[in-house]
């Protein structure tokens, strides 16, 4: 990982004017233009968005009244979270070209407090996947690491280049099963998913609309906790979000002395990587040593039952939210020709990808009457008996400690030969945390590849 000014360093030099805001901006987009045709980090550079902006806060530094937890800091946005006159295809084809007129809350809010956005980070379409290979190769992110490997899915664009930047930077990204801790992992960075609810979902793309969250990616774990504070709080427009009073959660990792910690037996198992779970039981020997107590715990149904009641849900809940891209009311539209059927069909197999057709039609399947009860209300069944493990959990627990993923950042070559269910298996250790919608941290001394860059 490069050194960088950290984020609350380079505010306070840039409200100072030591640094000028608008020259960071410029370094750091030539940055993304220079390594995006290699990376493939973003789908799309709001060049001319942020370089207005940072003009404006330069004026503010002139005038002694700059302002902000974020001032002049550049932020990435996770493509399917819409930034208002920037395209926003959430890395699908059926989306090519659609140009939001209004800002999702967490842009706001993060603009509010003097972010400048840069340009929106590439992704598996829609959030399905777990390494970014499920959208064009040319939208791809690259390992920053080793470039044969993957930066893991589906934020893949916010985490590699979160840790290929040499700049002040931080990134908006979304989990729904683990989106956030997987790239996070792959390439080395801190990631938090938030509580289900925490931040708002206002003009985020659906994927599955109760498990998905957005949180954060950043280089130190300072970082991820201020954005996060930046972006959290109740919203209006989104009835899910919750009232809890936003706080500064920094200093909730400085009092780790005392803290209960259960440490998830099943996640340690044969499906686990040993150099991951050398690096993981070394982070658990360091809490050990800064006064936490640890203990070794159990999650038998989520380690059983989470990726299946997982996969059932959220691709039950994607198979519906994708249905308003039909060619008539969102995204690609065709030439209107034979019947609605006919012309639905044409405009969805065109603009869909495989992995996204797969899902739907899978979804679809589980929700249908005669089959509803047998998968989908099985599945949120199986889901209030994982969700009570982790409050049991938690009555004797302040956190649980286990590997985000089973493996290191995968090469590409071997990706390339896995079936869809060893896809989906990746996910053992992510899904659970995601489908009981609590908190996610990922620490960035996680799981890179082996090779340091
Ligand atoms: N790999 C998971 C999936 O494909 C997670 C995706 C996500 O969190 N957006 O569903």
């Amino acid at each position: 990982m490069k050194k960088t000014l950290p984020i609350n360093e380079f505010v306070l030099r840039a409200k100072s004017g030591e640094i000028s805001v608008e020259e960071h901006t410029q370094k750091i987009l030539e940055e993304i233009k220079k390594s995006n045709p290699t990376y493939h980090y973003f789908n799309s550079v709001s060049e001319q968005l942020a370089l207005a902006q940072a003009k404006e806060l330069q004026k503010i530094v002139k005038e002694k009244k700059p302002g902000g937890k974020l001032f002049g800091v550049p932020v990435s946005v996770k493509d399917c979270i819409c930034v208002k006159g920037v395209e926003s295809t959430a890395g699908s084809k059926i989306l090519e070209g659609y140009v939001p007129v209004f800002d999702a809350t967490v842009v706001v809010r993060a603009i509010k407090e003097g972010a400048i956005i840069i340009g929106k980070t590439s992704q598996d379409e829609f959030g399905f996947g777990t390494f970014s290979t499920n959208t064009a190769p040319e939208k791809t992110p690259l390992n920053p690491f080793e470039r044969e490997r993957s930066c893991g899915g589906s934020s893949g664009g916010s985490a590699g280049y979160t840790a290929f930047s040499v700049f002040s930077h931080a990134s908006i990204a979304e989990s729904t099963g683990g989106s956030i801790a997987c790239p996070a992992s792959f390439c080395g960075a801190v990631g938090i998913t938030p509580t289900y609810g925490r931040v708002s979902r206002y003009g985020l793309m659906d994927y599955a609309s109760s498990l998905d969250k957005i949180g954060c990616i950043s280089k130190t774990v300072q970082e991820s906790a201020l954005l996060l504070q930046c972006i959290s709080g109740h919203d209006a427009l989104d009835s899910t979000s919750l009232k809890n009073p936003v706080v500064d959660f920094s200093p909730d990792f400085l009092s780790a002395k005392n803290l209960r910690v259960g440490i998830v037996k099943e996640f340690f198992g044969a499906a686990v990587d040993k150099k991951v779970s050398d690096v993981v039981w070394g982070a658990v020997k360091k809490l050990e040593s800064a006064g936490v107590k640890v203990e070794e715990t159990s999650m038998p149904l989520n380690a059983k039952y989470g990726v299946s009641a997982y996969y059932l849900i959220a691709v039950s809940e994607a198979s519906t939210n994708l249905a308003r891209y039909c060619g008539m009311r969102y995204g690609l539209h065709g030439e209107l020709e034979g019947n609605f059927d006919e012309y639905f069909s044409k405009v969805r197999s065109a603009g869909f990808s495989k992995e996204a057709k797969r899902r739907i039609i899978l979804g679809t399947f589980a929700r249908m009457s005669g089959f509803r009860d047998a998968f989908y209300l099985r599945a949120m069944k199986a889901r209030t008996s994982l969700i009570k493990e982790f409050a049991g959990a938690f009555k004797k627990f302040d956190a649980i400690v286990h590997p985000a993923m089973p493996i290191v950042a995968p090469k590409f070559s071997k990706i390339k030969k896995l079936s869809p269910l060893q896809h989906y298996a990746m996910d053992l250790c992510t899904v659970p945390a995601n489908l009981a919608g609590v908190r996610l941290n990922i620490s960035r001394k996680g799981f890179q590849s082996e090779k340091k860059a």
